[in-house]
């Protein structure tokens, strides 16, 4: 790939922060983001920024994160632009008003649901996909007819600043503006009024911002974290595949993915054969050592680094796949390790990079009791079983989208609504979703003139004997 120039990172500093806000709030106030065709115009300009940036995405994701172009591809880029697609084609469809159905009595009157933008909106991203995660959102904003502040990640420099440029040059900067920086930024944000909040990343922060966002009862979308089980049971049919298929959800992105599996719990039985799967699915995926492949992305940063290293330093299981680490390089192995305790450093927290851990169980009782010992609201859920053994496992195990047979298909298609429960978030977007996201759902009901007669009941003085007829 020809070298592409990326600006340096540069903080927007907090005493712009004021003003960025009011205009954006202010460009709401003029309704022009109402018009449909406006709207369109922005997704259009937002589709072909991203064709038109694409050598300057995928030189940031190399360098933020060592995506290879095929990731960037794939889980970024087209991504986005799939999002783009889908609501382009379904706008009109999703802006429409809706009849309400009514009861009998209520007939002569006409209910229905106005789609309103919510107004404008501020939406942080994390830096694990910090081109798709931060615009997969705004599309729902803009096809919305919101106004929106974006704050992307500081921990992916590269990226936030080609973002910064992409959109501020090619759309509306009227009604868009792209915010760089940290904490100090995001304070000086959430100081702001804003009509929604669309976060993701830690639930730690995801506390701060609804906390924060609490105080003038602003509505937030919450798309946070969580540690995710995978359930292997006798009746998983291909053991191979489900090795090779668990092996990728912890590959893609080197494991910095909020909805890979964090443990797998495994028919006791199984074990040895899973493993040796593993090992076999790691060979096919890294003939020459996945040190050496250009696929394997690598950690964010050294503080990232040195926390999934704490995890394994600090395990009493047994290192059954990779183990390999490399500060230098902020390489680490897609590595798996044997455990029995949910209390053991690599269940206590969410991996979040290419570990995981392997928990034998006796039953699928036990692998369901287990799963609520680590924690009762994870994002995602895998079940690699019978589908009755798979029912039953979505039947007693709360997430907030789950994969059959599969690592993480369900958070992975532009149609389908994502996200999380209870502590792994709240809201989804995605599909039409993103547009309900940052949607208003107004109901208006409209009662005609001529209908007085038919609803004179209501008027004091009151007439008991009227009510009952
Ligand atoms: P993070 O919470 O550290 O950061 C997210 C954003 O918050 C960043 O823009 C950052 O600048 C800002 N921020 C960080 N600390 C802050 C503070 N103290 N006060 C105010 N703002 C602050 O998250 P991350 O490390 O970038 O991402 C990893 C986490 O995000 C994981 O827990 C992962 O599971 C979760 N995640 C969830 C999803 C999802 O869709 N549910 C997707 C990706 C990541």
């Amino acid at each position: 790939m020809a070298s592409v120039a990326i600006p340096a990172f540069e903080a927007t500093g907090v005493e712009a922060i004021p003003g960025i806000a009011r205009t954006a709030r202010g460009t709401f106030q003029t309704h022009k983001t109402k018009n449909l065709e406006w709207r369109r115009t922005q997704l259009r300009k937002l589709y072909w920024a991203m064709e038109d940036y694409r050598p300057q995405l995928l030189a940031a994701l190399k360098k933020d994160l060592n995506k290879s172009a095929f990731e960037s591809a794939f889980t970024e880029i087209d991504w986005v632009k799939n999002d783009c697609m889908f609501v382009l084609d379904n706008l009109d469809r999703f802006a429409k008003d809706e009849k309400l159905p009514v009861p009998w009595s209520f007939a002569m009157m006409k209910f229905r649901t106005r789609k309103e933008p919510m107004g404008t909106a501020l939406i942080i991203g994390p830096y694990n996909f910090p081109v798709q995660l931060l615009l997969a959102p705004f599309v729902g904003a803009i096809a919305a007819g919101c106004t929106a502040v974006l704050k992307p990640s500081e921990l992916t420099p590269a990226c936030a600043m080609v973002v910064k440029e992409m959109v501020e040059t090619r759309l509306d900067t009227s009604a868009f503006a792209v915010v760089n920086g940290a904490i100090p930024e995001v304070n000086a944000l959430m100081e702001q009024k804003w009509d929604i909040v669309f976060f993701t990343g830690s639930a730690q922060v995801g506390t701060i911002i609804t906390k924060k966002a609490a105080e003038t009862l602003t509505p937030v979308v919450l798309e946070l974290g969580g540690k995710n089980p995978a359930i292997v049971t006798k009746n998983v049919g291909d053991l191979a595949q489900a090795a090779k298929r668990l092996l990728w959800g912890k590959t893609l992105n080197a494991g910095q993915v909020c909805l890979s599996h964090n443990y797998v719990l495994i028919d006791k039985a199984l074990v040895p054969a899973f493993i040796q799967e593993l090992k076999n699915a790691y060979k096919q995926a890294f003939p020459n050592g996945a040190k050496a492949s250009p696929d394997l992305g690598r950690i964010v940063n050294e503080r990232h680094f040195l926390r999934l290293k704490a995890m394994l330093d600090n395990t009493n299981g047994k290192i059954v796949m990779g183990g390999e680490v490399d500060q230098s390089e902020l390489f680490i192995e897609p590595t798996a390790v044997l455990v029995d305790s949910v209390h053991d450093s690599m269940m206590a927290e969410e991996s979040f990079g290419p570990i995981f851990s392997i928990y034998p169980v006796n039953t699928l009782d036990e692998a369901i009791n287990t799963t609520k010992l680590v924690h009762s609201t994870p994002l995602s859920l895998f079940a690699f079983g019978s589908k009755a053994e798979n029912q039953r496992v979505l039947n007693e195990v709360t997430s907030g989208g789950a994969t059959l047979n599969d690592s993480y298909f369900h958070g992975s298609v532009n149609t389908v609504p994502f996200g999380g429960v209870g502590d792994s978030g709240t809201g989804a977007y995605r599909g039409q979703a993103s547009f309900d996201a940052f949607t208003h759902h107004r109901t208006v009901s409209e009662t005609p003139r001529w209908a007085e007669k038919l609803i004179a009941v209501r008027y004091m003085p009151f007439d008991m004997a009227k009510l009952r007829q």
